[in-house]
């Protein structure tokens, strides 16, 4: 038998459970509502060269204002859209707005190109008609096909390999450049590299938050960044906080980085601002 306490304690956890399953429920519904109303927003992340600073491209990030919540983090709420299906959607959408602002940005200042990088979900990627709907999104906007950036994730890599390479293939050979995002944090990482065509690695913020206090961790970084360097691949840090942070990946030859440090997440007319303001 169970003593009373334990039995208390038990009825509070399932209470608890069943209190987050409503709220995921609830959320999905809202997500669903969003969608329909198009209250998704995005905000654009300068990713800067270390050495000199330059903004080279942006980070386009979903943003959903919810009527109650306030702001919900993408950390929450893409993966119950990965869940529901509602990403396929969601992420057409974002492909979209974003190379629609790239491509305004880009005939406004053509001598200063910029590329748009957009982050693409497992579900998007391997949904039959994504590699189409990217080049109806350039053919639609115009803007020329390096300029656009998809970051995936290591875990599109595994399993089901020949035809998300195959679609890798059609993109890059169309100019599209490819990125792995959060790099490091996958279980794969170095080995597959060489046989995965990429062209960025966007080392994931977990490494950088402990170079400083690691000599190790920073032995670590460098080594990946003298191999995406072998292999030909440029390195973008990501969660740049610290000049000491930035200090030490430029002193690594890590030639580009986003973070704090150097700018937030920015509407799109504050990102339009820092661009028009520029020599
Ligand atoms: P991510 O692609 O790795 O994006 C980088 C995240 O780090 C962003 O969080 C950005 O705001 C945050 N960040 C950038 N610099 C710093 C820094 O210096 N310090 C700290 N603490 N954070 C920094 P965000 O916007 O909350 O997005 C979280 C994740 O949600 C993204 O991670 C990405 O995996 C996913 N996500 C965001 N937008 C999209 C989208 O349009 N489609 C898909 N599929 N996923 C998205
Ligand atoms: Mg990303
Ligand atoms: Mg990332
Ligand atoms: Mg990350």
């Amino acid at each position: 038998t169970v003593p009373a306490s334990g039995g208390a304690r038990w009825r509070r956890y399932e209470a608890k459970l069943h209190a987050e399953v409503l709220d995921r429920m609830q959320l999905r519904t809202d997500l669903d509502r969003a969608f329909a109303e198009d209250a998704f927003q995005l905000a654009y992340q300068p990713i800067v060269e270390l050495g000199s600073g330059r903004t080279v491209g942006f980070e386009a990030l979903l943003r959903w204002p919810h009527p109650e919540r306030g702001m919900v983090s993408p950390a929450l709420f893409i993966p119950l859209a990965e869940e529901s299906g509602l990403i396929v959607d969601l992420g057409a959408w974002v492909l979209r707005t974003a190379v629609a602002t790239a491509s305004r940005w880009h005939r406004e200042r053509p001598q200063d190109p910029m590329y748009m990088s957009v982050n693409v979900s497992v579900r998007q990627f391997r949904s039959p008609e994504f590699v189409d709907q990217v080049f109806a999104e350039l053919a639609r906007s115009g803007l020329p096909a390096h300029l656009l950036t998809l970051e995936i994730t290591e875990s599109l890599l595994l399993g089901e390999h020949e035809q998300i390479h195959a679609d890798i293939a059609r993109l890059r050979a169309a100019g599209i450049k490819m990125s792995i995002d959060d790099f490091g944090t996958g279980y794969s990482s170095l080995s597959y590299l060489h046989r995965v065509p990429v062209d960025t690695l966007k080392l994931d913020k977990s490494f950088v938050d402990t170079i400083t206090t690691s000599a190790q961790q920073l032995d670590l970084v460098r080594g990946i960044i003298q191999l995406a360097a072998i292999l030909a691949l440029d390195v973008v840090a990501e969660g740049i906080e610290t000049e000491e942070e930035h200090g030490l990946l430029f002193e690594a030859r890590c030639r580009f980085g986003q973070g704090f440090l150097f700018n937030r997440p920015l509407t799109e007319a504050d990102a339009h601002t820092l661009i028009a303001k520029r020599e």
